[in-house]
């Protein structure tokens, strides 16, 4: 664990009140992109936003308009725009060092072989230590600036998870896996359910103890999935959740056999959501992951108990698992979010998911008809919004509006020169032609970017990642 003075350090250091001007883009509706190409957002002391102006020509004006006359002001390039940082739903921190080693495999045949093993290993606080840095790190890179993290069953490293997303400055929910059913391994399991309550109540009370209001780091329950616990281990899990308010993730329905375990396991269930459901875990602060197959009644005992899904759609390809039918729980009124699901998914990247996610939904309208088509739109949505109420922080992050707080990335995307020559490294993939207009601009980054177009990252006001290419 990490000590005190060094835990959100970061944090302890005053922001100032910053002005930030150029481009911006967010999400409107579902369907539509509001696209602000002369901006001013102000940003406060506490990283709220105070003001957000269209069609400004002179910042001093603005400035004098707000009485912010003693302020620091970002200007960025004219092809450059701000957008809400991403919202990973769904993401094993533990998995990270495997993010693209899982083979031919599928879901039960991957935990044994790749996950297990590894997870195990981070009872070495060392080796946590370099693993749970660089995913944080990486996370950020890719203009993450909220993740819901699945750690270990180990307490300590679990804890050090949450001391380093404060101490890098990323907002996060940090759970500690139970799992005490036979089905997981001898070397890696919860003892006993009194076993798995103790040790997830130790790592509430300490990531209580470092961020008492959760302002970046919130703890959350994380049965892994029904087959890893037993009935009174989830009931156990579904009181806590009760008696202390934290929300909830765990996996359902990924893939088929998984399913047929499930009703193995459970035959007094109805299905595999009843599981959770009995267990008093099926609320509205519970993070779904995958929900791949799940039959009509499930869906609607979802809607009913306002559970949120992340949908993975990297890992369920990878893993062979399925298609998501994301067109249906939105129209549902299923709150979905993107989940990059390292290592089932290969990429620490949410852009890499809103891709993935418009490629599923393509495999599946060839099927089922083009209405289930995500448009690029739909799939940013996905990524800010969608993640935002998935995890319950839809007041706080996701769009910039005034009274949210500034989390938020700069992308940039390199001017091709008169001659087309000068491919330099630090343009990143995207290659800008100057005739695109916003929404051109915004589809070529959203298929062809990366996080080298990720300039600068920043949540709750500060910055929390930049490149070469971001000159304040
Ligand atoms: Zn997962």
């Amino acid at each position: 664990m990490g000590s005190d003075t060094q835990a959100g350090q970061g944090r302890k250091i005053p922001l100032e009140r910053t002005i930030y001007v150029g481009s911006f883009v967010h999400c409107k509706t579902l369907q539509e992109l509001d696209i602000c190409d002369e901006g001013a957002i102000g940003v406060d002391e506490t990283g709220t936003i105070a003001f957000v102006e269209r069609g400004v020509k002179d910042v001093a004006k603005v400035q004098e308009r707000h009485g912010w006359g003693v302020c620091k002001v970002v200007r960025i390039g004219s092809t450059s725009f701000f957008f809400p940082g991403f919202i990973d739903t769904h993401i094993h921190a533990s998995q990270y060092p495997n993010a693209g080693i899982f083979g031919k495999s599928t879901l039960l045949d991957w935990l044994n072989t790749y996950t297990f093993p590894l997870e195990s290993s981070l009872s070495d606080l060392d080796k946590a230590t370099r693993i749970y840095s660089r995913a944080v790190s990486r996370t950020l890179s890719h203009g993450t600036t909220t993740a819901a993290y699945y750690a270990t069953i180990h307490v300590p490293a679990t804890n050090l998870l949450a001391d380093i997303c404060l101490a890098k400055g990323q907002r996060a929910f940090v759970g500690r896996v139970c799992m005490n059913s036979d089905l997981s391994p001898d070397f890696y399991r919860d003892e006993s359910v009194e076993a798995a309550v103790a040790a997830s109540r130790a790592c509430i009370d300490y990531i209580t103890s470092i961020d008492p209001k959760y302002e970046l780091v919130s703890p959350i329950l994380t049965p892994r999935f029904a087959p890893s616990c037993t009935a009174d281990c989830l009931a156990a899990l579904g009181a806590l959740q009760k008696e202390t308010g934290v929300p909830a993730q765990t996996h359902i329905a990924e893939n088929k056999s998984e399913i047929e375990l499930v009703a193995k396991l459970f035959p007094e269930r109805l299905n595999y959501t009843d599981v959770y459901d009995a267990a008093g875990l099926l609320t509205s602060k519970m993070i779904l992951a995958h929900a791949v197959h799940l039959s009509d009644s499930e869906i609607a005992t979802i809607r009913a108990r306002d559970a949120k899904i992340a949908h993975c759609p990297a890992s369920n390809t990878a893993l062979t698992s399925g298609c998501a039918r994301v067109r249906r729980l939105l129209d549902e009124g299923i709150a979905v979010g993107l989940g990059t699901d390292v290592s089932g998914g290969f990429s620490a990247s949410v852009l890499e998911m809103v891709r993935q996610a418009i490629w599923v939904s393509r495999h599946v309208a060839m099927t089922e008809g083009d209405d289930t088509k995500l448009s690029a739109e739909e799939a940013l949505w996905l990524g800010t919004r969608g993640g935002a109420r998935v995890v319950g922080l839809e007041d706080r992050i996701g769009g910039f509006e005034v009274g949210k707080e500034w989390d938020a990335q700069l992308i940039s995307m390199g001017d091709v020169e008169e001659d087309g020559e000068g491919l330099h490294a630090h343009h990143g993939p995207v290659d800008m032609f100057g005739w695109e207009g916003w929404e051109d601009r915004v589809h070529k980054w959203v298929y062809g970017g990366d996080d080298r177009n990720t300039i600068a990252v920043w949540v709750r006001g500060r910055l929390v990642h930049s490149t070469s290419g971001f000159r304040q």
